[in-house]
This record gives structure tokens, sequence and C-alpha cells, in this order.
């Protein structure tokens, strides 16, 4: 069986490089906001092109500090509206919803799967304050679209960045330094993953990082004094030192998912399919390849039969959802129409050509 991500072959090349942070951070004596931290925080932001970089526990959380920090801001308020895509993980959501702020849905294009800048026009009130935008995927939202609407409704541009990281919009600017706040996902299933969680907020605000880097440890501005009503969201000081290491690789890694990418789309000839436009600059890092198919159920099950593990991004919509029943009744008609339809096939750096035509071959014979 080739599986959708063998995350233990994926992480193997970088065993000794573990072991000797491990080893290292074994005698530091120092677990927790230490110098693997600091270190991270500095690479990843330079990476990003962002003056500051925030590192926290989760993906989830790094979206829910910016939020908190803007309310503190007061930027936003309880019950101002944020635009996000119907068609995105759960997390997303939750981070609006979570901080007291109204997530407004809003259909993605047919196309490319993203935010549609057009439906996103339509949904504008004045209550709107915010778009969360979402890098869907891997593959940059647009970029010039987004960062217009913002611009004339004043409203604030947050990205989540959970699935692109070292993704390049065509001005050259990488993600998480395309908005005024963007937060990271260091799952290990991401395109830079880590060994357990992790995550990491990028913003070019002096004032915003400030607020970050306290709400993140307690609200804390020294020791013994607590400024604000903080959480307990740090990166862990043994999950940066091991990050340090994969960042290293993450152009190469990004580099490989394309090209497979492209191997995909140069060999699968089943016309049945709808597969991604393989554009030739870099805003997709290819974190999940999505394919389209009006029998998809038939497909995922051929291709099981046939040795070959897929998954679906997502294959239940948050608003149908038990956890969003105050959502129950709103219909998203291209959202529905792309989970009835996405497939996700495997995609990992370590994937080898063998297993690549083994896949193909599955596809073009169905
Ligand atoms: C993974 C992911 C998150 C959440 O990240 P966690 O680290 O799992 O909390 C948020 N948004 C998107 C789009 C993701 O893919």
């Amino acid at each position: 069986m080739i599986k959708f991500l063998d995350l233990k072959k994926v992480n193997a090349q970088y065993n000794e490089e573990f072991k000797k942070q491990f080893e290292a951070f074994l005698n530091s004596g120092s677990y927790i906001l230490g110098e693997e931290v600091a270190a991270f925080e500095h690479e990843f932001g330079s990476y990003c092109g962002a003056k500051f970089c925030i590192g926290v526990s989760s993906g989830l959380d790094a979206l829910q500090l910016i939020l908190e920090a803007y309310k503190i801001m007061e930027k936003l308020h309880e019950g101002d509206e944020i635009i996000v895509p119907a068609n995105t993980y759960i997390a997303s959501v939750l981070s609006i919803s979570n901080s007291g702020l109204k997530p407004v849905l809003v259909e993605p294009d047919l196309e490319t799967y993203n935010i549609n800048p057009q439906e996103v026009l339509r949904v504008i009130t004045p209550k709107t304050k915010a778009i969360l935008g979402v890098h869907l995927y891997g593959s940059l939202y647009d970029v010039e679209m987004l960062e217009k609407i913002c611009r004339e409704c004043n409203l604030l541009l947050i990205e989540d960045a959970a699935q692109a990281h070292g993704a390049v919009s065509e001005d050259g600017r990488k993600a998480g330094n395309l908005s005024n706040a963007a937060a990271f996902s260091f799952y290990p299933t991401k395109n830079l993953g880590a060994l357990g969680d992790a995550g990491a907020v990028t913003t070019n605000d002096k004032e915003l990082a400030d607020l970050l880097f306290k709400l993140r440890n307690y609200g804390r501005r020294t020791t013994y004094e607590y400024e604000l009503k903080g959480y307990n969201c740090r990166l862990d000081e043994l999950q940066a030192a091991f990050l340090r290491i994969k960042l290293k690789y993450l152009n190469r890694d990004n580099l490989k998912r394309r090209e497979i990418a492209k191997f995909y789309n140069d060999n699968i000839n089943n016309n049945s399919l709808v597969l991604p436009k393989i554009g030739s600059s870099n805003s997709h890092v290819y974190h999940q390849f999505v394919v389209r198919h009006q029998q998809r159920n038939k497909l995922k099950e051929y291709l099981y039969r046939n040795g070959v593990e897929t998954l679906i991004h997502y294959p239940i919509s948050i608003y149908k959802q038990q956890a969003y029943n105050e959502f129950k009744g709103l219909e998203f008609p291209i959202t529905e129409r792309l989970l009835n339809e996405i497939l996700s096939l495997p995609i990992n750096p370590k994937l080898e050509k063998e297993e690549l035509n083994r896949i193909i071959n599955s596809i073009n014979s169905f």
C-alpha cells in the first residue's frame, strides 16, 4: 500500500540531526523559551521576510492570539464580522468564533479553490472588520485583489498560512509577509512540520508583536508582573530545535513537491479528472495535490483497491458540523460541489518515482 503520508519516512532523513539537537537540548537544562525558540523565531521571520516572528503552541493558537491582540488594540471588537472561506479547515473558523467574533463564510473559486474576491465584495457590511484569507492546499489566495479590497474598505487582512510555508507571490513576497499578520502551523503533516504541535505568527507590526510576545506567556511583562490576561501558548523549546533543522531544507522539499505536481500533471491522461493548474511561479507549494472527479468515491475506492491511499480535504463542510449549528440552513453550492469531487493524491518529498508511476497508472486505468 502506498500510504497517503508516511511521516516516519519523511522525517527519517533528519534523524541524525534530530538526535544531535535532542542531546544538546538535554544538556542545556533550558526547556522553556530558551535559545532555540529565539533562534527559530529569528530564522523563520527572516525566511518569510517579516520583521517579527512569535513562536506559539499551534496554528489555531497563532490565529486566536492575533485576533485577541487586535481586540486589545481596539482594531476588533466583540461581534465584528470576519470573512473567511467556507471550504477551509475548521481551525480558521474556530479562531474567529472562539474570539467572540462572527465568521462570515464565503464561497471559493471553482478553479483555484481559494476564496473568491467577488464573493467577498458581496458580503462586506459596516460590521466587517477583517478578512482571514487562507492559502488553501499551499496555493496563495488572490493577493492583489484581497489587498486591494482591504485597502479600499479599511479592513485588516490576516493570513492563515498553515498550508503555505515558502509560497511566493508574483511580486516576490513570501506567505507570512502578505498581510497585517500571518498564522503558521507546524503540525507534523505540514510542509514545515515539527515532531509535535507548534505554530508561529509573523508580522511587520511592532505593537502587535509586542502584545503577542506577552499574550503567549501569561500576559507577562517581567517574571512577576502581568500586564495582560494572557495564555500559556508558548512554542516548545524542543520543537523549535527540530524546526530549525527542517527549515534549512524547506526550499528543497517545496521544490520536490512542485516537481511531483508537474510529473502528475504531465502524466495523468485520464480526461475525466480535473487537475490543478501548474503555473511557472512559486505561488503554490503543494501542501496537497487536489484533483476533482465526478465519481470521486468510486475513484477513491478503485485507487485503494490498487494499493493507493488518498484523502479528502475536507469531507464535511463546516456549516454542516454540529459545532456550528448556527450556520444551519446556509447554502454554499460551490463548496458543496467541491467537497463531493475533490481527492488529495499522495504528495511528499520522499515519494519515489516508482510509487508515482504506480499511482499514475492506477488513475489512468480508472
Ligand atoms: C493545520 C491548519 C490549521 C491549524 O493548525 P494546528 O497547528 O493544527 O492548530 C489552521 N488552518 C489551516 C488552514 C490548517 O491547515
